[in-house]
């Protein structure tokens, strides 16, 4: 330590909002270069490759072949998939000196898929999977929480290539039990929830979640039975209804703009009502129907939707239009929007809602008698207790950290690139895809998340930048004491952090210890002309005074 390159600080970064974000700073892990952009100092480093290495091994262990692509690619194949626009300011775009276009890589299925039409021409040369760990780049509208979310971080993204869809189930299994022995090895508590696929398209795809406070993804937990999923991918069942209702009503409800003014006015609870949100997708007016008590999730809808745009609706959206009366739309007699409601609206249930008059509501409002769904979407936000989709127990909430994603997208880039390849019939078959990534640098900092304390970081061995951290808490006898031990446990192949920094006292010498969180501690201190040390369990807290030759027995 007195010539590593790792300076420890007292106080918490200023912008640091999470526990990774403040400990790799202060324990002299990371810096910041510019906003969501990292440099890994040497504790870093080793985490970080440690990470990697247990990755590696992993992915060769599934049979896998690692290969390294440019971060820097050209235009073209982004702009055959549509991704160069659908990815709008997320993606670093650039000029070279001859105005050609270019931008920095946020993922790489396009040119993966270019990589094997070019390698692969008959079904003998598949199936295969391609990896790589490389650094990625997406410029984030929030690079916030460290290396959490950088613009610049470090992904493996592996890509697979079968010619029947029971080909590519498998390539999916093998990844899926590749992935869990990866972060089981690492140490990462984790759950694997299904997921929306988004604008990558495709199928199946599922998420791995390390559970933290600091995460910004919800997910669902069902207590009494296996179900798990992303809020965003959530569905509720449809549940039609059956029985009478009464005839439609129009009721005067002057100034009831609000859900809560018109529950109060009517008496009725706000459950019992339906809200009808007016959305543009792709330009076109379109109604959202959603229990008056329910939020709509907009960013969900969105996913629903893609890579259709979705737009809230703005004052002159309303010119021209006399039908959309504001604050009082109704899905009954809006013949010319299409109405999109939550599976709560089922066939059968009754409602309150706008009459498509100013100051007027209608009650006794029926789906499927006075109006139709155009289509079911899950859009409102999943709550506690909300039933579960495949038990109907309530529902728990929990925050996480999104480690890692696997897709079974088919054929979509095939199609795109007319990747194929020939059949054992002889003719073309084109080719489906699946394509998985893990954050490695970001798990870097979702295990710091879940392992630290209040007095630090605190490493699963596995990932530790080292196996023990000596303190010498003295100098003259204490020192050599620490070195000699230090030599004692390198030669015998353990990873050794020796404190050997002069005119430290011993306290600031553990406070750092403590700071940096490698697994095990040895202080060579007041008892060292006895040949006694002191070993500390870092997690635990454990500590006890032993002869060193124990110490070091107990450690190899
Ligand atoms: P997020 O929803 O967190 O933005 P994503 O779904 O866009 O992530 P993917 O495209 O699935 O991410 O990328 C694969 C993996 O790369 C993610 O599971 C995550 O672990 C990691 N990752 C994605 N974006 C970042 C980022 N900005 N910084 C660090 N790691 C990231
Ligand atoms: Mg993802």
């Amino acid at each position: 330590m007195s010539r590593l390159m790792a300076k420890t600080l007292r106080e918490d970064p200023a912008d640091a909002e999470t526990l990774s974000h403040r400990l790799l700073v202060r324990a002299g892990y990371v810096r910041r270069s510019s906003a969501g952009v990292w440099t890994w100092l040497p504790l870093g480093k080793r985490v970080l490759d440690n990470v990697s290495r247990i990755v590696r091994e992993e992915m060769d262990a599934i049979g896998a072949q690692e290969v390294l692509l440019p971060a820097l690619l050209p235009k073209e194949p982004y702009e055959v998939s549509g991704r160069w626009s659908e990815y709008g300011d997320l993606l670093f775009r650039l000029k070279d000196r001859k105005g050609a276009d270019y931008l920095l890589g946020p993922t790489h299925e396009e040119i993966f898929t270019l990589v094997v039409k070019d390698q692969c021409t008959s079904y003998k040369d598949l199936p295969v999977m391609l990896y790589q760990i490389q650094t990625k780049y997406r410029d984030e509208a929030r690079p916030r929480s460290g290396v959490l979310r950088g613009r610049e971080f470090q992904m493996k993204d592996s890509y697979s290539f079968d010619v029947s869809d029971e080909g590519l189930a498998e390539s999916y299994r093998l990844h899926r039990e590749a992935y869990v022995r990866i972060f089981e090895r690492l140490g990462l508590d984790h759950r694997i929830v299904s997921a929306v696929s988004g604008a990558m398209g495709g199928s199946a795809s599922e998420e791995f979640l390390a559970p933290a406070e600091a995460g910004e993804d919800t997910f669902v937990d069902c207590p009494s039975c296996a179900y798990a999923a992303n809020t965003e991918a959530v569905t509720f069942a449809l549940a039609p209804v059956s029985g009478e209702h009464p005839a439609l009503e129009e009721v005067d409800t002057p100034d009831t703009p609000t859900i809560e003014t018109l529950a109060a006015h009517l008496g009725v609870p706000a459950s019992a009502t339906l809200k009808n949100l007016l959305v543009k997708v792709d330009g076109e007016i379109v109604a959202v129907g959603v229990p008056g008590d329910r939020e709509v999730d907009l960013g969900k809808l969105g996913e629903h939707l893609a890579p259709a745009v979705v737009e809230l609706v703005t004052a002159e959206d309303f010119e021209g239009r006399p039908d959309l009366v504001r604050g009082y739309v109704g899905p009954q007699g809006l013949e010319k929007v299409r109405y999109l409601a939550d599976p709560r609206v089922a066939p059968g249930t009754s409602w309150v809602t706008g009459a498509n008059r100013a100051d007027t509501h209608a009650r006794n409002v029926v789906c499927g008698r006075d109006f139709e769904v155009d289509r079911y979407v899950d859009v409102v936000v999943v709550e506690p207790g909300d039933p579960c989709p495949s038990c109907g127990a309530g529902l728990r909430l929990d925050r996480a950290i999104e480690i890692g994603h696997i897709f079974q997208l088919g054929r979509k880039y095939a199609d795109a690139f007319g990747l194929d390849v020939l059949g054992r019939e002889g003719k073309p078959v084109r080719v489906t895809m699946g394509s998985y990534g893990i954050g490695v640098s970001r798990a870097v900092a979702a295990l710091a998340e879940q392992t630290a304390d209040e007095r630090g970081l605190c490493w699963p061995a596995a990932v530790a930048p080292a196996d023990v951290h000596v303190v010498a808490a003295g100098k003259a006898v204490p020192l050599a004491l620490a070195e000699e031990a230090a030599t004692a446990l390198a030669a015998s192949g353990l990873r050794v952090l020796l404190d050997d920094r002069p005119g430290l006292s011993p306290g600031v010498k553990l406070t750092d210890a403590e700071l940096i969180g490698v697994p095990w501690i040895l202080v060579a201190g007041r008892r060292s002309a006895d040949g006694v040390v002191e070993l500390q369990h870092r997690a635990t807290g454990t500590r006890e005074e032993l002869p060193v030759s124990e110490a070091l027995a107990r450690l190899t």
